[in-house]
């Protein structure tokens, strides 16, 4: 009989394609009720999930009898509780590298729009307020030359240095729990404290993964370190910041501005963020280009297929 499989989000079509004509397919659907009411039945038989954006632990998953693997179409896994699917001998695979580059090219989107307040201007422009040629308040922050700070040197934090390095000849600090060596010789990076770095810091980027030591690493006092010119950019969680002490520090004119992709709840509704004029919101959407989401789609399908084959899929987070 075929193998089951549960798709938890919406999925790059070929790839859907593919797996309907190998497996049987079962499709979540947030119109036919409770998410999880229909995870926690659905996987009673079922051999493998795919999918992202959706919170998969005990309280969901407890059920399962046969699940050998959870196909994660992300490199981020804080969604999933890893130390239950170890120990109920679930694997749990990722995507992680082929979205690094289009992330970084998104940190520094926002990096660049809220240090020229561009979606302002682009609506102040499009309004007709455009009457005479711009004043102070239209002013941005130069970014060529500046310093910025990167927390968290991994892959998306090394390819935020490289832009940083060759294309705006920045001077460039970084924090990271251990010291990153050989990549920061690459962009002279220096290695600094999270406090040194949030002081000297034109432009602080948060590029780490969530866990227990990443959780609320930015709050009142992180942001009250950061210099009045400063930007805040963040790309990588909503929980490494306590959002509360962001918007303050927005409010207060204690920072200059701030570029977001991620929050603490997602997706963002009804948010004193939408308030404020310094600050950019984007709907998630570090990695969403067609073509790294379908390379994403491609790599969590053969690591699915590849633990159902009974091979090590090769991006296992839990081996
Ligand atoms: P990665 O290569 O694992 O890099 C994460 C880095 O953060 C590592 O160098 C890690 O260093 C460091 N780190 C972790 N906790 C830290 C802490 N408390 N203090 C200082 N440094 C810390 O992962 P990546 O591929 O660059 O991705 C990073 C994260 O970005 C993902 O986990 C995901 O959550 C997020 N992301 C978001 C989007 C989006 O759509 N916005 C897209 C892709 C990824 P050590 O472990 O050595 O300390």
């Amino acid at each position: 009989m075929n193998k089951k499989v549960i798709v938890f989000s919406q999925l790059d079509s070929d790839i859907q394609a593919r797996l309907e004509n190998q497996f049987n397919v079962v499709m979540l659907n947030p119109k036919h009720g409770d998410i999880n009411q229909q995870i926690r039945q659905e996987v009673v038989d079922a051999d493998a999930m795919i999918g992202a954006g959706r919170l998969l632990n005990e309280s969901n998953l407890a059920p399962a009898q046969k699940l050998k693997i959870i196909s994660s179409v992300s490199v981020g896994y804080d969604n999933y509780d890893v130390d239950y699917l170890s120990q109920r001998k679930i694997g749990l695979a990722h995507t992680p590298h082929v979205l690094t580059e289009t992330t970084a090219d998104l940190a520094f989107t926002l990096l660049l729009s809220a240090a020229r307040k561009i979606p302002q201007l682009d609506q102040w422009t499009k309004q007709g307020a455009w009457k005479r040629t711009v004043g102070t308040a239209q002013y941005g922050q130069d970014v060529f030359g500046k310093t910025i700070g990167i927390i968290g040197l991994g892959h998306i934090g090394a390819a935020v240095a490289r832009r940083a390095f060759h294309g705006f000849n920045m001077s460039i600090l970084y924090h990271n729990r251990r010291e990153k060596i050989e990549v920061a010789q690459q962009f002279n990076a220096q290695y600094c404290s999270l406090d040194d770095l949030l002081q000297q810091s034109d432009f602080v980027v948060v590029a780490v993964d969530l866990n227990a030591d990443s959780k609320t690493l930015m709050g009142e006092r992180e942001f009250a370190l950061m210099q009045k010119h400063a930007v805040f950019v963040n790309i990588a969680r909503g929980s490494v910041v306590n959002e509360q002490a962001l918007i303050d520090a927005l409010s207060n004119q204690q920072i200059f501005a701030a570029g977001l992709d991620v929050y603490q709840k997602e997706p963002l509704q009804d948010s004193p963020l939408f308030q404020l004029d310094n600050v950019v919101t984007l709907p998630h959407i570090g990695s969403a280009t067609a073509e790294t989401r379908k390379k994403m789609a491609e790599l969590a399908y053969q690591n699915l297929v590849d633990a159902l084959e009974n091979r090590t899929p090769r991006y296992l987070v839990n081996p």
